[in-house]
């Protein structure tokens, strides 16, 4: 079966509650997110559906360094060689797994989707820290394939970003921005949970930093791709505030 292409050049992989994807571009193939542990064999997969080998892959970026977004950063990076970046200010999330929350879990387990995504996160492995990182700042163009520019916008964690693909219409939010509550299973765009938030007020108010974007499709680290631009989904995930 062919894995869901949300834009020329760009694949999503993962799992229903866990995505991350392959960007495809002349000069190589660069990976947002690696997912859980448990999906790397699924990277060959991707490569092959893109014309592509292992070969090609020219970076890994993290729109930020939770565990399940740095997955098999580590291995891969372990492997191959293939270079991790994440945002100065999710250095040392990258390097110790040490996340600053701002609530419990625990008002959250009364609804049957906070359990399915611990099931899901406990399916997908524990992931490495990543022991070498090259850092980023805002606004910076990164030198990877298709040039994403990177949008900081704390609050999920501090160096939680976005990044546009100009070229092919995408901007990856990771968890700036979720696609549906994974906590609560409330549908529609909207900000993390506090329990997985170090400042949901600030999470909140990063959300002008991706006002203007022009991107028709927006690919959340959680939920199915948001096709309505970028505005849109600010709107809707400022209309539900704090979850
Ligand atoms: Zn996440």
């Amino acid at each position: 079966m062919a894995l869901a292409q949300p834009a020329e050049g760009v694949l999503r992989l993962g799992s229903s509650m866990i995505n991350w994807y392959l960007v495809a571009d002349d000069d190589g193939v660069v990976l947002v997110d690696a997912g859980a542990p448990r999906h790397r064999p699924e990277l060959e997969v991707g490569l092959e559906q893109l014309g592509r080998t292992i070969e090609d892959v020219r970076a890994v970026i993290l729109t930020h360094a939770d565990a399940d977004h740095k997955g098999f950063a580590e291995k891969l990076r372990g492997e191959r060689g293939v270079p991790v970046h994440v945002h100065t200010a999710d250095q040392r999330l990258a390097r110790t797994g040490k996340k600053d929350r701002e609530a419990g879990m625990l008002p959250y387990l009364r609804h049957p989707a906070a359990w399915k995504l611990i099931g899901a996160l406990a399916a997908g492995g524990i992931p490495k820290n990543v022991s070498e990182v090259q850092t980023f700042e805002g606004d910076a163009v990164l030198d990877v394939p298709g040039r994403p520019r990177v949008l900081h916008a704390p609050g999920h964690t501090h160096g939680s970003v976005a990044f546009h693909f100009e070229r092919h219409g995408v901007l990856f939010v990771g968890d700036v921005l979720y696609g549906f509550g994974v906590m609560t299973g409330k549908q529609g765009a909207q900000i993390g949970p506090r329990a997985f938030n170090a400042s949901s007020e600030q999470a909140l108010e990063s959300l002008s930093k991706l006002e203007g974007v022009h991107a028709k499709v927006v690919l959340f680290g959680h939920g199915e791709p948001w096709t309505q631009g970028v505005d849109a989904a600010v709107a809707a995930a400022r209309a539900t505030g704090p979850v």
